[in-house]
């Protein structure tokens, strides 16, 4: 086994990703853009590397994988940091929701994998007397896995790592607006020392992303917007390939009657402005029922006003936005609302200084023909709407095209459970909001148009593997009962059919004894 897991890819030389700072606006580095021949011979290193990994076996992968967690605990900080200079995101949330978010998914892959990915027995009906029946789970091969810049380490880091227990190898296309977090996941992959070709970290920008799409991959697993995510599914169909979509949303928080407001506010604030709201499961509709809503909104208005906005440097609670042009969508989505009535309650607008700073904006008098109510904005707003009571905001939460996460907010947990079981989404919180995601062992992922399947959790795991039914005959009937010849069988096998339909034990039974005598009924003496 050699030290070395991810090998640069040759770049080509005249097209480069520019990396500005999202805080100052300097320019900071450049980066190769890598060509479709980068990325097919990343794809037939990983291809090449795929059988030893996946015969090393289960134990021995997750203990290379350990020394992920090592690497992470010796340098997690040092890459804490680069994360920040390339996001412009508090120091906190790189370690907390980047490193931390990956090295608890470690920490449950090593206890859970060996069960979750176990060979299994399942049931065996009656009607196959003599037989038993096992499910097992193999890996699909090359993963080809495709991540955004809101987290760029562990958005893309976690797909990978739970690709790999299964077995696969991956080639990773971080995100063009991220480069440095592509370093530090290459880097992580090679302080590690997997096996050359295990992981494969190519950077480059969509036309790469693009060509991972047609390369000899065995799956998709992607990360993104909607638009991005139906060219990813159109070219897995092509081939075809399994997919893995995980989208965009436009979150609701319905906050309720009984709900404790103070606690509510700080989560409202922190739901739709940590991250500077570019998180896909960020606060972007707030329902308040409308007997508490002036006074709730104006407790979220204290909240918000107290968030301080800055680079890391500054000990700031939320940073820049992190790619230039989602300002224009923030700004747009805020001025259409304008036009249709809505109010600022505090913000909106660019926050005059170098970088690419918004202020924490909060709307009312939202109404859903807006675009801020029907699109995803990912940026540092929060638009509320008055409603009746909360029938009402479940209905309106439900009705919409998105259904990725959502929260209700209310002292009575049996009636949060409910409502929460209620909501057309792929996770719910009662009384919490975001840090559902943060938990390694629940499913996450969409419904509708916020994606296609889960990852995290047992679902999340064998996500990446193919199913195997092995059924076994043990050998005890030499006289299969439903094999030829069929003559003189049908009225044991109707009998059989009856029994089982009609829930008649005894007469399934007979049908059955009478098959295995080849449909005759016992010999009278
Ligand atoms: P994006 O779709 O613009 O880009 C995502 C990735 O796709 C990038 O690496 C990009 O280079 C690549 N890409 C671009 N064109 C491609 C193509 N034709 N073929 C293949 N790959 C291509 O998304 P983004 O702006 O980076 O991310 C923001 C979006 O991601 C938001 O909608 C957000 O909600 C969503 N998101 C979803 C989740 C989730 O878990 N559901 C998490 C984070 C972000």
């Amino acid at each position: 086994m050699t030290a070395v897991s991810t090998s640069p890819t040759t770049p080509s030389p005249a097209r480069v990703i520019e990396k500005f700072s999202p805080v100052s606006g300097e320019k900071l580095q450049e980066f190769p853009i890598s060509s479709a021949e980068d990325v097919e011979a990343a794809v037939a290193r990983a291809r090449a590397a795929f059988v030893g990994w996946r015969d090393l076996g289960l134990t021995r992968r997750l203990e290379i994988l350990d020394r992920v967690r090592e690497v992470l605990l010796k340098k997690g900080e040092e890459y804490a940091r680069e994360i920040s200079r390339d996001t412009g995101k508090p120091y906190q949330d790189s370690l907390s929701t980047e490193i931390l978010a990956v090295a608890l998914l470690l920490e449950y892959n090593r206890k859970k994998a060996p069960k979750i990915l176990a060979r299994r027995r399942a049931k065996t009906p009656i009607v196959f007397a003599g037989k038993s029946s096992l499910i097992e789970y193999f890996p699909r091969g090359v993963v080809g896995v495709i991540s955004p810049w809101n987290f760029p380490f562990q958005l893309g880091v976690a797909p990978v790592i739970s690709a790999l227990v299964g077995g696969n190898t991956v080639v990773l296309k971080p995100s063009e607006v991220t480069p440095i977090t592509g370093e530090v996941v290459r880097d992580l992959f090679a302080q590690a020392g997997l096996p050359e070709g295990v992981v494969e970290v190519i950077q480059g920008d969509g036309s790469t992303g693009a060509a991972l799409c047609q390369a000899d991959v065995d799956m998709l697993f992607f990360t993104g917007s909607v638009a991005t995510g139906r060219k990813v599914m159109a070219a897995a169909a092509k081939r075809p390939i399994p997919v893995e979509l995980e989208l965009g949303g436009k979150d609701a928080m319905i906050v309720c009657a009984d709900a404790n407001i103070k606690r509510a506010a700080k989560a409202a604030a922190w739901g739709a402005f940590a991250n500077c709201g570019q998180v896909c499961v960020s606060v972007e509709r707030l329902f308040v029922v409308e007997s508490i809503h002036d006074k709730f909104v104006e407790l979220v208005r204290e909240e918000v006003e107290n968030i301080r906005v800055g680079g890391p440097d500054d000990d700031a609670d939320v940073g820049p936005m992190i790619f230039a042009p989602q300002l224009k969508t923030v700004t747009r989505h805020i001025a259409d609302a304008i036009e249709r009535g809505a109010k600022v309650l505090t913000g909106g607008e660019q926050l005059r200084r170098d970088g690419q700073f918004f202020a924490p904006t909060m709307l009312t008098d939202i109404t859903p023909e807006m675009e801020i109510y029907r699109e995803e904005t990912f940026g540092p707003v929060l638009p509320i709407i008055k409603v009746r009571d909360e029938e009402e905001a479940l209905r309106l939460a439900n009705d919409h095209k998105y259904g990725l996460n959502a929260s209700v907010w209310t002292q009575n947990i049996k009636k949060g459970i409910s409502l929460a079981s209620r909501l057309e989404c792929g996770q719910a919180t009662v009384n919490d909001v975001i840090n559902s995601v943060g938990n390694p062992s629940l499913p996450f992922g969409g419904v509708k148009s916020s994606g296609i399947g889960r990852y995290h959790g047992p679902d999340g795991l064998r996500a990446f593997m193919h199913t195997k039914a092995i059924m076994v005959d043990r050998g005890i009937l030499n006289n299969e009962p439903l094999w030829f010849p069929y003559a003189g069988k049908y009225p044991a096998v109707a009998q059989l059919f009856r029994g089982l339909l009609g829930r008649k034990v005894p007469q399934m039974a007979g049908g059955m004894i009478k098959l295995l005598r080849g449909g005759k009924s016992k010999k009278k003496r």
